[in-house]
């Protein structure tokens, strides 16, 4: 069988390097905001090129804490609105309402399923006070169109970067384009963890201190609480795992470029729709390579009988779930579309030209 994700390959990759790792924190009697924290962040800086990176228990939490810590320096107030792609995964989506924010939904292109740039600004009212960009699928969504709206309105552009770790926009790393980043580690992403795990990053310092307070019970002295925080931390073990498997991570994504080209070059079937890739290759790390058939269910089950594991980025818009049940009867017909037909082939850094020859003859014989 071809596995969509093979986790325990991936990271048996590394296996000297990460059992030493783990080996070290174990013995090391320090388990929490240590050594291995501070050499990950430092690296991560140097890998994004941001001035602060601060490690934090997941993505969801990441993206929560960016915009709580725009409430608590008065940037933002709760009811206020942020702009937000209808086809995202739930969680950035969640991030904002948590915080009491508005989500407002905006259509994503069909051709590339990131948020319609220019769908942005006729959602704009006196209330907005952010876009949150998710790069979903790994593909950038950036221009210089979506920073001129934001300096217009006075928005701030926070970026979702759960998917596009490594991807470039004209030189810069994604996660440094916009005003701060959320990142998340989940063990499936590119680059994963051995758990939950994720980080923010910005080159606001202001900001930063307050994330890091936020984060820490509200708190950057010892006994004294400056808000009422939280705390998500990013833990020793998984710092260390991740500072080990950041140095891998742009070969591997280089990986997933070769693949997505194979695929989107010799897949041939006129019953699929396969994705556009950039015109830079840099912009895309293909977190998942997503194609469309109108029968979707039926090609999902033909590849299983053929053996091949494929998953549905996603099944049901947010707007359709009971989570938001007052956005059940709003219609966003290029979300819907896109949730119907949507299917994720395996694409991994570490999977063999046999099996990416495999799943193309099996897509191409549907
Ligand atoms: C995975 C993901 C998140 C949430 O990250 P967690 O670490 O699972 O909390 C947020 N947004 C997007 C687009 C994601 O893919």
């Amino acid at each position: 069988m071809i596995k969509f994700l093979d986790l325990q390959k991936i990271n048996l990759q590394y296996k000297e390097e990460i059992e030493a790792k783990l080996l070290e924190v174990f013995r090391s009697g320090w388990y929490l905001m240590g050594g291995q924290l501070s050499k990950f962040e430092e690296n991560f800086n140097h890998y994004t090129g941001c001035s602060h990176s601060i490690g934090v228990a997941n993505g969801l939490d990441a993206l929560r804490l960016i915009l709580r810590a725009y409430i608590e320096l008065g940037v933002m107030n709760k009811g206020d609105e942020i702009i937000v792609p209808a086809n995202t995964y739930i969680a950035s989506i969640l991030a904002i309402s948590d915080n009491g924010l508005v989500p407002v939904l905006v259509e994503p292109d069909l051709n590339n399923y990131n948020i319609d740039i220019s769908k942005i600004e006729e959602k704009i009212t006196s209330k907005t006070k952010g876009i949150l960009i998710v790069h979903l699928y790994g593909r950038i969504i950036f221009s210089e169109t979506l920073q001129q709206l934001a300096q217009k309105h006075s928005l701030k552009i926070i970026e979702d970067n759960a998917q596009a770790i490594g991807a470039e926009w004209n030189g810069s790393k994604s996660g440094n384009l916009g005003d701060a980043a959320g990142f998340s580690f989940y063990p499936g992403k590119n680059l994963g963890a051995l758990g939950d795990a994720g980080a923010v990053t910005t080159n606001d310092e202001n900001l930063a201190k307050t994330i890091r307070a936020l984060a820490n019970y509200g708190s950057n002295q010892k006994y004294v609480n400056l808000y009422q925080g939280l705390n998500s931390r990013l833990d020793e073990i998984q710092a260390a795992v991740l500072d080990v498997k950041l140095k891998y991570i742009d070969q591997e994504n280089d990986i997933r470029r070769n693949i997505a080209k194979r695929y989107i070059s010799e897949i041939s079937n006129p019953k699929i729709i396969l994705p556009e890739s950039p015109e830079n290759e840099k912009e895309h790390v293909w977190h998942v390579f997503i194609i469309r058939a109108e029968n979707r269910e039926a090609l999902q089950a033909y590849l299983t009988d053929k053996g091949i594991q494929t998953l549905i980025h996603y099944p049901i818009p947010p707007h359709r779930q009971h989570a938001y049940k007052e956005w059940n009867e709003m219609s966003f017909p290029i979300s819907e579309k896109i949730h119907q037909e949507v299917l994720s082939l395996p694409i991994s850094p570490v999977m063999s030209d046999e099996e990416v020859q495999e799943v193309i003859r099996a897509v191409n014989t549907f």
